[in-house]
C-alpha cells in the first residue's frame, strides 16, 4: 500500500514525465524538418551561387575563360563540400576539381559521407552529381557539374548548431522534471496534510475519545465535507455514549425504587415486623405493577426496532381515536381542573388502529402530566396535501431548549429532578416516535419553558 503523498507525487511526475516527453518529440521532429529544409534550401542557393560566379568568368569578346578565379571558386567549392567540373559550349573541360587535386576530392568525399552515416545516418544520402547551364546575357557558354552528398549534408557548424539545440531541449526537459518533482512534493503535501490529520483523529475517535474534533481549515471541498462528516459522527457518538450512560443509570434507577421497596416491605413482614395487611399487600402490588408496565413498555420498544413490525391497517378516524384517548384521562383531568378541546377534522386515515391510539394516550396523558392546575389542552385535527393528522399542544411546564433534540430518546426525561415526581419511566415519546415513523410519518414538537407544548402527529395521505 503507497501513502497518499507518494501517490500524489508519482502521479505529478508522470504527468509531467509523458508531457514534457511528448513535447520534446513532437518539437525535435518538428525544429529537425524545419531544419533539414532550410539547409535544402542554403544548399540550392550555393549551387546557384557557384554556378552565377562560374558565368562570370567567360569572357565574350576574346571567348576566353578567367581560369584563375574559377580555380580559386572550385576550391572554395570544394573546401565546402561541391566538387565542380566546368565544361565550354563543346563540352570540353575547362576546370576540374578531381584532376586538379583528386585525393583532397577523395578526402572531401570521404569525410561528409562518413559524417552523415555516422551523425546522420536517417538521412540515408550518397554524393550525386547535377549539371548546370553556364549562361551569360541570355546564352549559353558552358556548363558545370556539381557533385555534392545529396539530398543535403551538414557541416561540422550544423552538427554543433544541432547538438547546442538537443542539450537545450534536454536541459528544459530535465529542469522540468526538477520542477515537477518539487511542486508535486509540495502540492502533494498541501493535499495529504489535512487528510492525514483527518485520519490521525478519526482513529482517536474510533478508540473511543469521542470529545475529538477536526478544527482545522481546508479549501477543499471533498476534504471540508469530510471533516464536517467526521466532526458530526464525533458528535453524534459523543451524545449516543452520553445517552447511553444516562439510559443504563436511569434504567438501573427505574428497577432500583420498586425493588428496595419491595424488598424492604418483604423483608418486614416476613421478620414480623409488619403485619401483612392488605395495605401493604396493595402497595407492594403497586411497585409490581410498576416495574410490569417498565418492562412491557420495553417490550413495545423493542417490537418498534423490529423490522418485522407488522401494522394492522385499516380505515381510522382520528377525531374518534382522540376522543376515546381523552376519556380515558377524564378523573385525572377533573382532579387538576384542566380543560379539554378538540376541534378540526380530516378524512379517515389507513393506519393501525391500536397503535395510533397509543400515540394519542402518550401525548394526551404528557399534556395532563405536564400541566398545571387548571391548565388547558388543545387538540386539533387537520389535513394538509399529502398528510393528515393532529396537534396536542398543552400550556403548562414547557420543555428547556437543550433538551428537545432528546425528549424523543428512550429513558429521557427533562429536568429529572421535577421528573421524578411524575413517574414516567421516559419510553413514552420514543415510543409514540416510533409508532408514527413506521407509518411513514413524523412527530415533531414545539415548546417553550413555562409556557407549554405543542406534539405534531402527521400521517402520510398516499396510504389512506
Ligand atoms: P415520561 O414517561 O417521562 O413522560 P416521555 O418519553 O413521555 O417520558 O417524555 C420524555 C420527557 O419529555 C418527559 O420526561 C418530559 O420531561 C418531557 N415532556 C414530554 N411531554 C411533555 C409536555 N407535554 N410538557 C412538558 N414536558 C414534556
Amino acid at each position: 500500500m503507497y501513502s497518499l503523498k507518494t501517490r500524489l507525487i508519482f502521479s505529478i511526475v508522470l504527468i509531467v514525465l509523458v508531457t514534457v516527453g511528448v513535447i520534446s518529440f513532437w518539437a525535435n521532429e518538428l525544429i529537425g524538418d524545419q531544419f533539414n529544409n532550410y539547409i535544402i534550401r542554403q544548399q540550392d542557393l550555393k549551387k546557384s551561387e557557384i554556378v552565377s560566379s562560374l558565368s562570370r568568368q567567360y569572357d565574350k569578346n576574346s571567348g576566353t575563360w578567367n581560369i584563375d578565379s574559377i580555380h580559386s571558386i572550385g576550391m572554395l567549392a570544394l573546401y565546402e563540400g561541391y566538387i565542380i567540373k566546368v565544361y565550354d559550349i563543346d563540352n570540353e573541360p575547362v576546370w576540374d576539381a578531381q584532376k586538379h587535386d583528386m585525393s583532397l576530392c577523395s578526402q572531401v568525399i570521404e569525410d561528409i559521407t562518413k559524417r552523415m552515416e555516422e551523425r546522420h545516418p536517417l538521412t540515408n544520402g550518397e554524393f550525386t552529381s547535377r549539371t548546370f547551364d553556364l549562361t551569360n546575357g541570355g546564352e549559353t557558354i558552358g556548363y558545370v557539374s556539381i557533385s555534392y552528398f545529396g539530398p543535403y549534408f551538414l557541416n561540422e557548424n550544423d552538427f554543433r548548431f544541432l547538438d547546442a539545440l538537443n542539450i537545450v531541449l534536454a536541459s528544459i526537459g530535465f529542469l522540468a522534471v526538477l520542477l515537477s518533482v518539487l511542486i508535486g512534493f509540495v502540492l502533494a503535501k498541501r493535499i495529504s496534510r489535512p487528510i492525514l490529520e483527518t485520519v490521525d483523529v478519526a482513529m482517536k475517535i474510533a478508540n473511543g475519545s469521542y470529545g475529538e474534533r477536526i478544527y482545522n481549515k481546508t479549501d477543499t471541498k471533498e476534504i471540508d465535507t469530510l471533516i464536517k462528516s467526521i466532526n458530526h459522527l464525533a458528535y453524534s457518538l459523543e451524545s449516543q455514549e452520553s445517552l447511553r450512560k444516562r439510559m443504563t443509570e436511569d434504567i438501573s434507577h427505574e428497577l432500583r425504587t420498586p425493588i428496595a421497596i419491595l424488598q424492604s416491605h418483604i423483608e418486614a413482614m416476613i421478620d414480623g415486623v409488619w403485619e401483612p395487611t392488605r395495605e401493604r399487600l396493595e402497595s407492594c402490588n403497586d411497585e409490581v405493577k410498576r416495574l410490569g408496565n417498565l418492562v412491557s413498555d420495553l417490550e413495545k420498544l423493542q417490537k418498534m426496532d423490529s423490522e418485522d413490525l407488522e401494522l394492522k391497517k385499516s380505515e381510522v378516524d382520528l377525531s374518534d381515536i382522540l376522543h376515546k384517548a381523552v376519556k380515558k384521562f377524564d378523573v385525572s383531568m377533573k382532579e387538576k381542573g384542566l380543560t379539554v378541546s378538540i376541534s378540526g377534522a380530516c378524512p379517515d386515515v389507513f393506519a393501525d388502529s391500536e397503535r395510533i391510539s397509543q400515540v394519542a394516550i402518550n401525548l394526551i396523558s404528557n399534556a395532563v402530566k405536564y400541566s398545571k392546575e387548571g391548565g388547558r389542552i388543545s387538540i386539533e385535527i387537520f389535513e394538509t396535501k399529502d398528510s393528515a393528522g393532529f396537534s396536542i399542544a398543552d400550556n403548562g411546564a414547557g420543555i428547556p431548549e437543550n433538551e428537545l433534540p432528546f425528549i424523543f430518546e428512550r429513558f429521557y426525561r427533562a429536568d429529572r429532578s421535577r421528573n421524578r415526581n411524575t413517574g414516567g419511566s421516559g419510553l413514552g415519546l420514543a415510543i409514540a416516535r416510533s409508532i408514527v415513523e413506521a407509518h411513514g410519518g413524523s412527530l415533531t414538537v414545539e415548546s417553550k419553558i413555562n409556557k407549554g407544548s405543542t406534539f405534531v402527529v402527521m400521517l402520510p395521505k398516499n396510504s389512506i
